[in-house]
């Protein structure tokens, strides 16, 4: 190989490796059992599977929706139980170029379905009943080969919601899973740690006789509906629970403002960086909680150490919490960061 060849094939790796993968979202006209959710038909492991809480009914579907359209070379899907129970026969595997008119591709025998779609940019790809089956729906793995490639859910996550309290809230509190779902892998990688399995299924709850915002424990998120009526935009608010549900801390090692600060980070500075309103320096203090807080921490990750929040939270995860990881983190003492990002800010 020539120097030059070698040039140009490290250019065409580099390029295609550098190409940002596109992100999905999955819909379906069939309820999860359990655990069992959408985004594990399309986590890269065969070992876990979505599986239906119903028998499969003729017109049923199961639908993975590309953000953007990608070129799709092949697809792949297997379906049925690692015990080879519930193969899915004879059902359509079908291709959309704008998420809406579908083209067939392949039928399922065997439980695969496996195709080249000719059009060239693909949005949807569809799996769908044509009668109905004394089994329910198992998808073990989607694969497919696309440029862009498609991101394969990381971190799955399946919101339920209950609007009992108030049905018309119903679309409102969908799109607000929609958005804390597609929210769940940034707010993961943000606050990884060793070992860390976060949950799968939270459970999205308007009550009518809640004062507050919303509040979460144990996978529930409960939330005013009073205050979301009067606040649609305020997604962000059911954000900040998400993230409450991914930090898991057990015990109280850290104090309130800290764990109120880091759930308002993820939530102000990753999730909407909306220019931050700036604070003034009366205003501010490290233990101010919320977006205070959030912009101490804002403060401490721009100027010391990139990772500290995610370390921060590991340390906390673990129950190991005290005042001195400041020191151990940045060299500096609690009060001399506070002193400091104060001394920074308009008076
Ligand atoms: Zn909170």
């Amino acid at each position: 190989m020539t120097l030059n060849s070698v040039l140009i094939l490290t250019a065409l790796l580099l390029s295609r490796s550098a190409e940002t993968p596109i992100n999905a979202r999955v819909e379906s006209s069939l309820l999860s059992a359990s655990e069992n959710i959408r985004q594990l038909a399309f986590d890269g492991d065969k070992k876990t599977c979505f599986i239906s809480a119903q028998n499969l009914g003729a017109g049923d579907h199961f639908t993975l929706l590309l953000n953007q359209p990608a070129e799709v070379h092949s697809i792949v899907v297997e379906t049925g139980k690692p015990d080879g129970t519930d193969l899915l026969e004879g059902a359509a595997l079908e291709v959309s170029s704008d998420g809406e008119t579908f083209q067939e591709l392949a039928r399922f025998t065997k439980g695969i379905a496996r195709g080249a779609p000719k059009t060239k940019q693909v949005q949807a790809i569809r799996i769908r009943s044509l009668r109905a089956q004394q089994n329910p729906l198992v998808i073990r793995e989607i694969i497919l080969d696309s440029s862009p490639q498609v991101a394969v859910f990381k971190y799955p996550i399946e919101f339920i919601i209950q609007v009992s309290d108030a049905p018309e809230m119903k679309e409102w509190a969908e799109k607000a899973a929609r958005a804390c779902e597609q929210a769940y892998a940034m707010i993961n990688e943000e606050l990884k740690s060793d070992g860390f399995k976060p949950r799968r299924v939270i459970t999205m709850e308007l009550k009518k006789d809640y004062d507050g915002v919303a509040a979460t424990s144990g996978g529930h998120i409960w939330g005013s509906v009073k205050f979301f009526k009067e606040h649609p935009d305020d997604i962000g608010a059911m954000i900040h629970e998400t993230v409450h549900n991914v930090q898991a801390y057990r015990g109280n090692s850290a104090p309130g403002w800290l764990v109120e600060g880091i759930a308002d980070y993820v939530r102000f500075f990753k999730w909407e960086p909306t220019k931050p309103q700036p604070l003034t320096r009366s205003r501010a203090r490290y233990d101010g909680s919320y977006r205070i807080t959030a912009a101490f921490l804002a403060f401490i990750v721009d100027q010391y150490d990139k990772a500290f929040v995610r370390k921060l939270n590991a340390i906390i995860r673990e129950g190991r919490y005290k005042e001195e990881v400041f020191m151990e983190l940045t060299g500096k003492t609690l009060l001399e960061l506070d002193e400091e990002w104060r001394a920074g800010l308009k008076p």
